[in-house]
């Protein structure tokens, strides 16, 4: 898929596993369980797909994945399998991670940002040494001071050797400094994430991060558990939606175990699924 002037690649990480009922929140199992059918201790197959931008002299990540700084026990905890070093992944397009100028990462849970760093002689240190990394101030500072609700989900290693070494640009707003990329925000899930919209003369591409992470959760109530704040996740979903509809975006679902990208539409019910687009 072509979008502004950027072939735009869907680079799969991980895969993992998660509780389906953490996964869709008050939405009961019957109905998820259809959808994505869980194992026999209730969890999910989800996967970590990146999205890889190359265009206007820059090869741009969005989000990294799991990484590979994971125990032995973690892995089995989180049900990580099929991972792949980000280095692996993208050799896949003719890429070193030498070769990433820039790595836009959506929020700082360790699905998302595992892979910004990797263990070196037993100390993390970037993945990408010539990228910029871009992240939000607000989301920068609730990782850095999380709530007991969603501690578990920051790992201090994957920001603070860029930040030490300067290659952390955090971002205060709409100011990426990048050609046909401008962001969306959504607060619901987690403080300040941070959602780029690829944008073409013709058609446009939205990285959808944990504001809409399966396809499955389309229907505005289906909703992680994980969100911070499940009112406000549904109406910010909502917005995006309807302009998703309006605008003709297409939507890329960073952990939706089968579909990578699809449209949406307007249904009997509500906004649905519409197609199924290649990338
Ligand atoms: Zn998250």
């Amino acid at each position: 898929m072509d979008v502004g002037g950027y072939k735009c690649h869907a680079v799969e990480m991980c895969d993992f596993l998660l509780d389906g009922g953490a996964m869709f929140g008050v939405v009961p199992k019957p109905l998820w369980d259809r959808k994505i059918p869980s194992d026999a201790k209730n969890r999910i197959p989800l996967k970590s797909r990146s999205l890889l931008l190359c265009g206007h002299g820059r090869n741009i990540l969005i989000d990294t994945g799991c990484g590979t700084k994971f125990s032995e026990k973690e892995l089995a905890i989180y049900g990580v399998t099929a991972t792949r070093s980000p280095d692996e992944a993208l050799r896949d397009y003719g890429l070193s991670t030498a070769e990433i100028t820039d790595v836009i990462l959506t929020h700082l849970h360790f699905d998302h940002a595992g892979g910004t760093t990797f263990l070196k002689e037993g100390n993390a240190v970037p993945t990408f040494p010539n990228a910029t990394y871009y992240i939000q101030k607000r989301q920068l500072n609730w990782a850095k001071y999380p709530t007991l609700r969603d501690r578990a989900s920051f790992f201090a290693e994957n920001w603070t050797p860029m930040e030490t070494n300067g290659q952390l640009r955090v971002l205060d707003g709409n100011n990426l400094p990048i050609d046909g990329i401008e962001l969306l925000f959504s607060d619901g899930h987690t403080c300040g994430q941070q959602l780029p919209l690829i944008t073409g003369e013709t058609e446009s591409l939205l990285f959808c991060g944990d504001l809409i992470p399966t396809s499955a959760h389309i229907p505005i109530p289906w909703h992680m558990g994980y969100d911070n704040q499940p009112l406000l996740i549904m109406s910010e979903k909502e917005g995006v939606l309807k302009q998703a509809v309006a605008k003709n975006w297409t939507l890329f679902f960073e952990h939706d175990p089968t579909v990578a990208a699809a449209t949406v539409k307007e249904g009997r019910k509500g906004i649905e699924l519409d197609q199924v687009v290649k990338i």
